[in-house]
């Protein structure tokens, strides 16, 4: 075999950059600046982002954290969600209460206007 041809001579990966720092080869390449490594957050739309995106790029005027360091923005952005989803929940129990209460009512008001048409055949038959 041919020493010069070993597994690490070969990039599989197309996305990803081969960093020296372990941290870093966990982060994706920009799809705007392939040679940057997305390692910041937009905190205003949570978006990954690489420094070249801050300095030059579309966020210039955002608010970014370092990944390494978006944990509490992560954290919140989870409770909030939480919250949202425990507010729909509630919301969705209350509609389906009040659909129940209609369907109630419907069968209610079927089952007089049902009643009421077989009296209204008998009255005519006899
Ligand atoms: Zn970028």
């Amino acid at each position: 075999m041919n020493p010069s041809l070993t597994r690490s001579s070969f990039n599989f990966s197309t996305n990803k950059k081969i960093s020296e720092n372990n941290n870093e080869s966990l982060f994706e390449n920009c799809s705007s600046h392939p040679d940057e490594v997305c390692n910041y957050l937009c905190t205003d739309n949570l978006k990954i982002i690489c420094a070249e995106c801050i300095i030059n790029g579309d966020y210039r005027r955002s608010n970014c954290v370092k990944l390494t360091k978006a944990h509490d923005v992560i954290c919140n952005e989870i409770k909030s969600c939480s919250s949202k989803l425990n507010e729909l929940t509630h919301q969705v129990e209350i509609n389906k209460k009040l659909v129940d209460f209609d369907l109630e009512d419907y069968n209610t008001k079927f089952n007089q206007a049902r009643n009421q048409l077989s009296q209204m055949f008998d009255e005519i038959i006899q």
